[in-house]
């Protein structure tokens, strides 16, 4: 879905609109030659409306949210808060290209994780990953992919078959509840100008 320009100049909380294509976003990032557009080119398309177009590039999900880009942006754009927007936008309309959907089954089944029990459980991750990644393709390789890494993982205490809940996880849920809420706009001072 392509929005008009005007409607972006707020995106993600942040003003899209001031990006000048500087390019030092871009500069600084550690991914941009592994990506099939670089940032700054992802806030362009966001500029432009092209909402769905950025949504449907890899870039997204190759970023690692390092921040060097928010933190290297002349303008004070909020880059990082793009991107996951755009992630967000992706996974809620199925854009996301086919070879990198299992990067969302991961990040899906990794917040679930810690919904439930307040922290990361590494197995239960694992197993759910696996899982809802097979049911998905149905393919034995992926499911047996990085299989024999286990032990060896395990021998150097990377990874563990067990692990408490956090104590208080209801604190856990009312988070996740509260950033499931809408943003309230700003409230305005009323200050003469
Ligand atoms: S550094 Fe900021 S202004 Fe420059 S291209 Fe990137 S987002 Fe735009
Ligand atoms: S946060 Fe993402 S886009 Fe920004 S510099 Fe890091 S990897 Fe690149």
């Amino acid at each position: 879905m392509a929005v008009t320009p005007v409607e972006n100049e707020m995106f993600a909380g942040t003003s899209v609109e001031k990006c000048y294509q500087c390019g030092k976003c871009t500069a600084g990032c550690p991914l941009a030659d592994q990506m099939d557009v670089t940032p700054n080119q992802l806030f362009r398309l966001v500029q432009l409306g092209e909402v769905e177009k950025a949504a449907r590039c890899g870039a997204i999900w190759m970023c690692v949210s390092c921040f060097t880009c928010t933190g290297r942006c002349p303008q004070s754009v909020e880059c990082v808060e793009i991107i996951d927007a755009l992630r967000e936008y992706a996974a809620e309309h199925g854009c996301a290209p086919p070879d990198l959907q299992r990067v969302i089954l991961f990040q899906k089944a990794f917040l679930d994780n810690v919904r439930r029990n307040g922290r990361i459980n590494e197995l239960e991750l694992i197993q759910q990953f696996k899982l809802q990644g097979f049911l998905k393709d149905l393919s034995l390789p992926l499911l047996m992919k990085d299989a024999l890494l286990a032990p060896k993982l395990m021998q150097r205490g990377k990874f563990h078959l067990t692990s408490e809940k956090a104590k208080d996880r209801a604190l856990v849920q009312r988070i996740f509840a509260r950033c499931a809420e809408p943003e309230k706009p700003a409230a305005t001072t009323g200050g003469t100008h």
